[in-house]
């Protein structure tokens, strides 16, 4: 058996271009290739989503997100340090304020299905197949097992599902949190069947998840909180998971690459003073997350790995979430 391995890849924002750490780009993404055009060998490793369906573009213009153009623009951004593309994936109904889990099931049947029709199609006509993620907007456990099988039988052995969406609903929050990993459980238990599988989790995936998507045997996760944290929010991560603003920061004991090199005071004054540094200090924490689990994962102590992190983070959330994991959920 290979080894697992686990990658997280941040949102590219081309105004930090000289941090080469894996980034996801969109596939209508217009600036990453210009960004590195001065020197391609420091292009970061990079993973091309199917582009986000409730963002402005697509809600009025749907017909910019067919499976047809996404993969034609994908192919147009591959290269050497492309490690994966998801296909198109498609919402319940479009609906963004109904959580998933909350339609009837023939509504989030029709999205799951035409998602996988989208996959099979993509498979069908690209010219790079071993780079596809099958991409789905899914909501529970039972949708997720029904969908991620019949795709593994389809030969599509690359999954990807995107979540996060319904978390900026308040009353929703926490389980859109737990449904996430109602489907993750649902992954966990094929990948355990089905050797060779890999998933791709988007959105979702702050700081504090890591551990747990890892130990759910995802193999690479994208998200954005490190870096709009940072520049839109002021914001800066803790070690314990923590999202605090910069002007509130007193004491400031961060051992990582970005602030070690300097005196806490100047630190702590340079955090306040500018985004490109609090996102240098937050790509580093996710950085040093990220070798943390690499290094349990070839240990096989992710497990301890996990439990000795939901514990620092004391998040009673995050502990519902190992246990579904753990448990294999109720079924509907
Ligand atoms: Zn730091």
């Amino acid at each position: 058996m290979s080894p697992k391995s686990f990658q997280f890849y941040r949102t590219f924002v081309p105004k930090l271009s000289e941090l080469c750490d894996p980034v996801v780009i969109s596939f209508d993404n217009t600036t990453f290739v210009k960004s590195y055009t001065l020197d391609p060998l420091v292009t970061p490793h990079h993973f091309i989503h199917s582009g986000n369906f409730f963002s402005q573009p697509y809600v009025q213009k749907p017909e910019l997100r067919t499976k047809e153009r996404i993969l034609h623009l994908q192919e147009k951004l591959i290269n050497k340090r492309t490690d994966g593309l998801m296909t198109l994936n498609v919402p319940v109904n479009g609906d963004l304020t109904t959580p998933y889990w909350e339609h009837v099931a023939a509504d989030r049947l029709k999205a799951i299905e035409a998602s996988l029709e989208a996959a099979v199609w993509t498979k069908e006509n690209t010219k790079r197949p071993d780079l596809l993620y099958a991409g789905f907007e899914v909501g529970t456990y039972r949708d997720a097992s029904y969908i991620f099988k019949k795709a593994v039988s389809a030969d599509l052995t690359n999954l990807s599902a995107g979540f996060g969406l319904f978390s900026r609903l308040a009353k929703y929050r926490q389980e859109d949190r737990l449904k996430q990993f109602e489907v993750l459980a649902a992954y966990d238990q094929l990948s355990r069947e089905f050797e060779g599988t890999r998933f791709h989790a988007s959105g979702g995936s702050a700081l504090n998840v890591l551990e747990l998507l890892a130990y759910a045997n995802v193999t690479s996760a994208d998200g954005s909180s490190a870096v709009i944290a940072g520049l839109a929010y002021g914001s800066v991560l803790t070690a314990t998971g923590k999202v605090i603003r910069a002007n509130k920061l007193a004491h400031w004991g961060c051992n990582c690459e970005f602030c070690s090199g300097s005196r806490p005071s100047d630190v702590v004054k340079e955090l306040q003073r500018s985004s490109e540094a609090r996102v240098r200090h937050n790509v580093n924490v996710m950085r040093s997350s990220v070798a943390r689990i690499n290094d349990a994962l070839a240990n096989n102590t992710i497990a301890e790995l996990t439990e000795q992190r939901l514990t620092l983070y004391k998040n009673k959330a995050l502990w519902k979430c190992l246990d579904i994991v753990n448990n294999k959920p109720a079924r509907e």
